[in-house]
């Protein structure tokens, strides 16, 4: 039997699997409305598809006008409280346009101690996008949206335990096997993109 027929025989019981458990967690939700069932249940087919695709092998600048060679590598530079940096800090000024590196779904928006206000971008391969230190969230971005390397996120600032000093994002990757070195992984976007005054902006997609 071929790879791609074993491939889907496999993931369609995990989709329905996922699917039911859905239900059973939103119980409330299901008495809320069916709508939102269906928009939960589409979410978890995607995240389901999302997990059997292989990672991307190349993330786009994820900070609009950096390029790669400006970015000085902070990967696993010792911080406070015996941590050790795990991402990239993409310095830039305030308000500049935070790019999903990736598509992906948005998983997760919101605000800690460390980073600030927060996005989350699960991509292919199951693996995890962080935007930390946001100024702010682009306008009406919500967890469940699909995102492109065309979406913005959010706006570089400061916020979190970056209060104070200067503007930049915050870029981690989390694989399944564990956090990686976003560097090697990151490329430049193409110039006419990055030096366009106005970019090509495309809001997130609402999945429901
Ligand atoms: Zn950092």
């Amino acid at each position: 039997m071929r790879k791609s027929i074993v491939l889907k025989k496999l993931v369609l019981p995990v989709q329905v699997l996922l699917s039911i458990v859905v239900v059973l967690i939103n119980g409330p939700a299901i008495i809320a409305g069916t709508e939102k069932v269906t928009a939960k249940l589409v979410f978890a087919v995607h995240v389901v598809a999302l997990y059997a695709k292989a990672p991307d092998q190349k993330l786009e600048m994820p900070v609009q006008g950096v390029t790669r060679s400006q970015i000085a590598d902070t990967w696993h530079v010792p911080r406070a409280g015996d941590r050790l940096h795990e991402g990239q800090d993409i310095f830039a000024q305030r308000g500049t346009p935070v790019l999903s590196a990736t598509d992906g779904y948005v998983v997760r928006i919101g605000e800690n101690s460390l980073g600030g206000q927060t996005v989350s971008i699960l991509g292919a391969g199951g693996r995890s996008y962080y935007y930390a230190h946001l100024d702010s969230y682009a306008a009406n971005l919500a967890i469940g949206d699909h995102v492109t390397t065309q979406t913005i996120l959010g706006y570089v600032g400061n916020t979190g335990n970056a209060a104070g000093g200067p503007t930049h994002l915050h870029f981690g990757v989390y694989a399944p096997e564990g956090v990686l070195n976003p560097l090697p992984l990151l490329a430049d976007r193409p110039a006419e993109k990055n030096t366009a005054r106005t970019p090509r902006i495309e809001p997130a997609r609402k999945s429901r």
